[in-house]
């Protein structure tokens, strides 16, 4: 039996039965694993904490004919107060979801587990708006799986986007940005968006996932730069 050592993060854990648990686990060099972990819920378990929601762990595993099975772990990180405040608790759901929805088994996550552990750091100990943290983890983590858009100049016309321009325009049926001009044509599928979230944008494509948490933005803008995240999401997942 080859037991494999990694670390990785329970992005979700479902009953099997009475002890026993399958576990999502986002790992750095396996990619998005599903793990059997028998008997995680016995109180006198030795992997009972590393297999809950949202506990760090390193996972010792080995291979079974359709999962891989948690043979022992050791727990990293509890993220204990991040988990007992609901309201955070309720911004991380969806987040781990399209976690679950966008990634595989069998591809290097080292980036993208770097990024998410990094966002659940700052949520829990950092004085930060929530949601601008959010959506830097959304948009990072898009830009991650190979979908940054191109925000230099305007999709359309090919114009420069300059500080003078009053706003951006997103398409978010076809994941563009254009200039004030080109977006008359149908106002309906656009978001407006103001200069600085397009700069905000531009920093997360282009920062290391270690620094892109450290971008900050004024208030009057976090409402803007949430619908362009949720936008740009929904793109990804759903196509429109
Ligand atoms: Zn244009």
């Amino acid at each position: 039996m080859k037991l494999i050592k990694i670390k990785g993060i329970v992005i979700k854990e479902v009953a099997y039965s009475d002890y026993d648990k399958i576990i999502t686990v986002l790992s750095d060099e396996i990619g998005t694993i599903t793990c059997m972990a028998k008997g995680a819920k016995r109180t006198s378990s030795a992997i009972l904490a590393s297999s809950q929601y949202l506990v760090y762990s390193e996972f010792i595993l080995f291979k079974g004919s359709t999962f891989y099975h948690v043979n022992s772990a050791s727990s990293i990180s509890m993220f204990y107060h991040l988990k007992i405040d609901f309201d955070k608790l309720s911004l991380v759901f969806p987040l781990t979801k399209s976690i679950i929805s966008l990634t595989d088994e069998n591809v290097d996550t080292t980036k993208i587990l770097k990024l998410f552990l990094n966002a659940l750091y700052v949520l829990e100990n950092i004085d930060k708006n929530n949601i601008l943290v959010v959506n830097i983890f959304r948009i990072k983590f898009l830009c991650l799986l190979g979908y940054s858009p191109h925000i230099i100049n305007c999709n359309k016309c090919g114009c420069n986007f300059k500080e003078a321009e009053e706003k951006i325009y997103y398409d978010y049926l076809n994941n563009e940005f254009m200039c004030t001009e080109c977006s008359k044509s149908d106002k309906k599928r656009y978001i407006k968006l103001p200069f600085a979230c397009l700069v905000a944008i531009k920093y997360i494509i282009l920062s290391d996932t270690n620094k892109v948490f450290s971008l900050s933005l004024k208030e009057d803008y976090i409402k803007d730069f949430d619908n362009f995240g949720q936008a740009f999401l929904n793109y990804i997942t759903h196509g429109v």
